[in-house]
């Protein structure tokens, strides 16, 4: 493509843009050839043969976790201990954006392939960030509020000239690298009345892609399926529960799993063991991995009442890859009590073991416990805690299962428990040093307060809520629960660790005064590349953790940072801007440090750094933090305390705990006079829904949202008079008295 054309094709893609973003109707036209019709393809001819050659192009990041190993370790070393001090920004580009960015960009042909929030795809000059070409699938707005964890998108395939992506609304796309036109789009969902979502980046090998889904929280059935990569016919599709008994079994390992849930009607809300992020694909046994993912709901009285393992919940399931048939699996969490996915990346590696060389899978899933499991045949090698656990005592290398922790059960009495449902480690990758034989890990101690359903405990019966949450805990009381045992709480903290996985020690640990921080990247250069909650963009020594550069970036971080070569220059890049699963954590309460999408804004931007860059961002205003007084003295205590159930029921996932919200979405403490006049407009009517926030009008009627405002107006004045020293939190005043 000449540059004249791609000019046109930048305006033509501009005007798409703009007409997305004012909501207006647009379609974006295909240019998928005639069947028989010869595909000439120059960029992007990634295939198997490459990737799994990749070490020989160490200048490219030609697949998620850089190869089929998905190690996530550049081979480069120009960026070294040496030189890292001279490490500055080359270009970065504003991508308009709020919501959290996740993705790990592709970078083949001197482009860069990535995603942004609403699943919208960029190709860009890895140069300059020129825009080549970009894509928005046009995701409902209203989707955003089926979505657990924010509109995100980790990002792309790219092969054999094709640019693959799932979307936030269950579509799977194949555009052209080079032009960005649609080639196919499928249909992933198997009900598109449940809350499914997809947020992970698709994997490709052997002429397939492969894709799961979210939405366990919502009450959905998980499953993997496999499509042909040139036509997107369907090959296989693998479900991780069973369904619905009186159907016959899709599949013959549904026959193993359904022996193992007893008693219950989980079909009904969905079994959860969603595989929304680690579909990995093995060459040397032609394996797919897949991360299942915890149940729905949560807890497993109500899922399974009778007992068992609840197969394949909270597992690693090793399908063959042509034909999706199970070959084994490791269960993680048997019976899984606390959403302890087992979706967490997993990387593949070559290890001695007791003097011999065995083919070994690394996984950190949430429950807290690193595993290294042989990949012949799934067996258990090692199981080392790599953060505070305290729901088990220890995994048994005989039987290969956890020993919980009874004094923890937390069905007759709420209990603090670690981790909690973000995990000890959740989907920020990891790095593994298979040379060193350390992984560089970020980890994380964040407790929750397990507490059984209200609605169950007095009842004994739980409703699945097509349109909520489903987890069988306690959220309505959520706040009282927790500020009523504020004192026995574990401290959130979060860390970085240079880990072995075999022994399970620490070589060093950086401890970091915020839990939610971002993905790593180790480098041959013998460097640990992090940017973490506080905005930091921070370059480690791989061996002592001692930090040797540092990069304030004004946003908080999760995207995992990736490493390229061009034209005889390293780079190193990352994408900024927080959120994902931890919407709900706000706020962060002292001792819990602020974090920089606070302080500042959550600035979604792509950040590219060489040796010698002399780019410099914009230096941000400090976020205007004041919150306007509410006239609270007309509210009454039943309503702000029927708004605060409902606030929790409905509203906290997003707009975070307490009504603080963390920086991503709007805070409604401190909402403009003219929301506040519209505010049933925008909660029964929707009017707001093309930016995520849908109608709420199906769950709350207007006396509701009424409830709702009051308690939104009651907890603004409260934080407004605490932060003028009026008053001291945190205790609710409404809540003396409250049932
Ligand atoms: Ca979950």
């Amino acid at each position: 493509m000449n540059k004249g054309l791609i000019a046109i094709v930048v305006v033509i893609i501009a005007a798409v843009f703009y007409f997305t973003q004012t909501g207006q109707e647009t379609s974006v036209e295909s240019s998928a050839p005639a069947p028989g019709q010869a595909i000439e393809r120059t960029i992007g001819m990634i295939d198997d043969a490459r990737i799994n050659a990749a070490d020989s192009e160490p200048g490219n990041w030609l697949a998620y976790g850089r190869t089929y190993e998905e190690q996530r370790f550049s081979p480069l070393t120009q960026i070294n201990k040496d030189t890292v001090a001279s490490l500055g920004l080359a270009w970065f580009k504003d991508m308009n954006t709020n919501r959290a960015l996740e993705a790990t960009p592709i970078v083949v042909d001197g482009r860069m392939f990535f995603t942004t929030s609403w699943s919208r795809v960029y190709s860009v000059d890895a140069r300059t960030g020129e825009t080549l070409w970009s894509y928005d699938p046009m995701v409902p707005g209203e989707w955003g509020r089926r979505a657990c964890c924010d509109v995100v998108n980790r990002g792309v395939a790219v092969y054999k000239g094709r640019v693959y992506v799932g979307t936030l609304d269950g579509r799977l796309l194949a555009l052209d690298a080079e032009s960005g036109d649609l080639v196919w789009e499928v249909d992933t969902l198997i009900d598109r009345e449940r809350f499914y979502t997809i947020t992970g980046a698709p994997r490709v090998a052997g002429g397939k892609v492969f894709i799961g889904n979210g939405g366990a929280e919502f009450g959905v059935r998980g499953y993997v399926t496999a499509y042909d990569a040139e036509s997107g016919d369907q090959i296989w599709r693998f479900y991780t529960v069973p369904g619905d008994p009186s159907k016959p079994f899709e599949h013959p390992e549904m026959e193993l799993a359904a022996e193992t849930w007893k008693g219950g009607e989980w079909w009904k809300i969905g079994g959860g063991g969603t595989v929304w992020n680690s579909i990995v694909y093995d060459p040397d046994f032609n394996n797919v991995y897949l991360g299942v993912g915890n149940g729905s709901p949560w807890t497993r009285v109500i899922r399974s009442p009778g007992g068992g393992d609840n197969l394949f919940l909270s597992s690693i399931v090793a399908l063959d890859a042509d034909t999706g048939s199970m070959k084994w699996y490791y269960q993680t969490t048997p019976g899984d009590n606390w959403d302890y996915t087992a979706v967490q990346d997993i990387a593949l590696a070559d290890m001695t073991i007791e003097g011999e060389s065995r083919k070994v899978l690394l996984q950190a899933p949430k429950n807290g416990f690193f595993y290294v499991i042989d990949r012949s045949d799934g067996k258990l090698i090692a199981a080392n805690p790599f953060a505070t656990v305290t729901w088990a005592t220890h995994v048994d290398l005989e039987t290969g299962r956890p020993v919980e922790n009874e004094a923890l059960g937390y069905e007759e009495k709420g209990k603090w428990v670690l981790p909690g449902p973000l995990g000890a480690h959740n989907w920020q990758a990891m790095s593994v040093d298979a040379k060193a034989g350390l992984v560089y890990l970020p980890a994380q101690d964040n407790p929750l307060f397990y507490e059984m359903s209200e609605e169950y405990k007095t009842t004994g019966v739980y409703k699945r809520k097509p349109q909520g949450w489903n987890t069988g805990l306690e959220f309505g009381r959520l706040a009282q629960v927790i500020l009523d045992n504020v004192a026995d709480q574990p401290t959130p903290k979060g860390y970085l660790k240079a880990f072995d996985p075999l022994t399970g020690e620490e070589k060093w640990v950086v401890e970091i005064p915020n839990y939610w921080n971002g993905g790593v990247l180790g480098t041959e250069g013998g460097l640990v590349f992090q940017g973490n909650a506080l905005g930091m963009f921070n370059a480690y020594d791989k061996d002592t953790g001692e930090t040797l550069w540092s990069y304030n970036t004004y946003t908080s971080m999760l995207a995992p940072p990736i490493s390229f070569e061009l034209d005889g220059d390293q780079y190193v890049s990352i994408l900024t801007g927080t959120g994902g699963g931890d919407l709900f954590g706000g706020e962060p309460l002292p001792p819990v440090a602020e974090h920089a999408s606070l302080t500042y804004n959550n600035y979604g931007r792509l950040l590219v750094f060489k040796l010698g860059g002399e780019a410099a961002l914009p230096v941000p205003d400090l976020r205007d933090r004041e919150i306007p007084a509410r006239d609270v003295a007309s509210l009454e205590h039943t309503s702000i305390q029927r708004g605060e159930r409902l606030y929790n029921e409905n509203c906290a996932v997003c707009h975070g705990f307490l009504a603080r919200s963390g920086g991503a979405i709007p805070d409604l403490r401190r909402i403009s006079e003219g929301s506040l006049a519209a505010w049933d407009q925008i909660v029964i009517d929707g009017v707001l829904s093309a930016n995520g926030m849908a109608s709420f009008g199906d769950v709350l009627n207007q006396a509701q949202s009424g409830d709702v405002l009051s308690y939104v107006k009651a907890r603004a004045e409260e934080d407004r008079l605490t932060y003028v020293g009026e008053k001291d939190l945190p205790r609710m005043t409404w809540l003396d008295g409250a049932e």
